[in-house]
Formats: structure tokens, sequence, C-alpha cells
């Protein structure tokens, strides 16, 4: 039996070839949150690493990161707060706009998410280039947030997300890469 907590979720995790497109390996999350245990351990993992933490929310990633995130603020006793792709968001907004591979992608969030000087830890599925995670981090410090760490449950550093993260100076904790 595998007692390793990080080797049994980085095992559970599955990497589809070409998906969505040619040249792509999709790392799925889906069966890590699908088996109880693996899920569990999951969640515990980021519950132990943040509990001794002076934090006041959690911020969550459309959509991967909503799941932990979520499940990570209600361990906590702590709010969430999404961070959504573009025109999702019925409030006022604030945009980050960040260039991807072909194009470009927007993320919003409501100006009222954060207050100033708020504690907040960041959370999505996985870092790649980190676009994602950079817009995300830029729309909490423009709201005001303090934004105590930044979290991926994989790191595919061959892409260079987490060095371009960690090179701003904001710590960066990954489980899987
Ligand atoms: P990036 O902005 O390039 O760091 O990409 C990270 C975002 O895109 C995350 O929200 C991921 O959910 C998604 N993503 C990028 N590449 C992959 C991949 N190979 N497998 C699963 N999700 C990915």
């Amino acid at each position: 039996m595998n007692t390793d907590p990080v080797d049994y979720i980085c095992s559970a995790i599955r990497s589809v070839p070409d998906w969505p497109k040619p040249g792509i390996t999709f790392r799925d999350i889906t069966p890590v949150l699908q088996d109880p245990r693996s899920f569990r351990v999951l969640v515990d993992m980021f519950v132990y690493r943040y509990m001794r933490q002076r934090l006041d929310l959690v911020a969550g990633v459309d959509a991967r990161g909503f799941i932990l995130g979520s499940v990570l603020a209600y361990e906590l006793n702590l709010g969430f707060v999404p961070v959504r792709k573009k025109g999702k968001l019925p409030f006022e907004t604030v945009a980050e706009e960040y260039t991807l591979e072909y194009g470009n992608a927007t993320v919003e969030m409501h100006t009222d998410a954060v207050r100033p000087g708020q504690r907040v830890v960041l959370i999505d599925d996985l870092i790649a280039t980190g676009g994602t995670m950079m817009a995300a981090i830029k729309l909490l410090q423009r709201l005001g947030a303090n934004v105590v760490e930044a979290a991926a449950i994989i790191d595919l550093p061959e892409l260079g997300g987490s060095k371009v993260v960690r090179e701003t100076g904001l710590p960066l904790y990954t489980v899987c890469s």
C-alpha cells in the first residue's frame, strides 16, 4: 500500500495525450477527486499547510481551482472568492488580460471580492506557462489583497510558469511535478 501522501495524490492524476489538441498532454485531476481517499489526502495536505497562517480568504481560479479552493476555504473557516473567465460575473468587475499560446484570455473578479489588506491564498489545479496564475495574482493585488501564497496541485516546470511566479518573490506551493 502506498502510504506517501504526495505519491498517493500524484499517481492518481491521469495524463491524457493529445487533448484538447495534438501535442498537449492534459493532466486530468478527476480521478483524484473521484477517489474519496485521494481527495481527502489532497484537501488535508492543503489544510495542514494553511491552518496556521492568518488568512482571510481563499481565491480559486475558474474552473478546477474552485473545487479544491472552496473545500479548503470551508475547512479553514474562510470565505471563498472566484477568479472567473471573462463575462461570467454579474456585478462590477476588474479584469486582467494575458497571452495564451494562440491569442489572449481574460480573468475577472468582482470589485468587492477582496478588501484592502486581506490575506489571501490563491488556488488553481495546474501551473503551465503561469499566465493564468500571474493574471489572477495581479487582479488580487489590484484589489489590495495581500497574496500570501499561490498554489497549484500540479506544476509543469518545463513550461516555465512556476519560475515566473517565484521570480516575483511570491511563494508558490505545488504538490506534483
Ligand atoms: P497557464 O496559464 O499556461 O499556466 O495554464 C494554466 C491553466 O490552464 C490552469 O487553469 C489549468 O487548468 C489549464 N491548463 C494548462 N495546461 C494544462 C494541462 N496540460 N492539463 C490540464 N490543465 C491545463
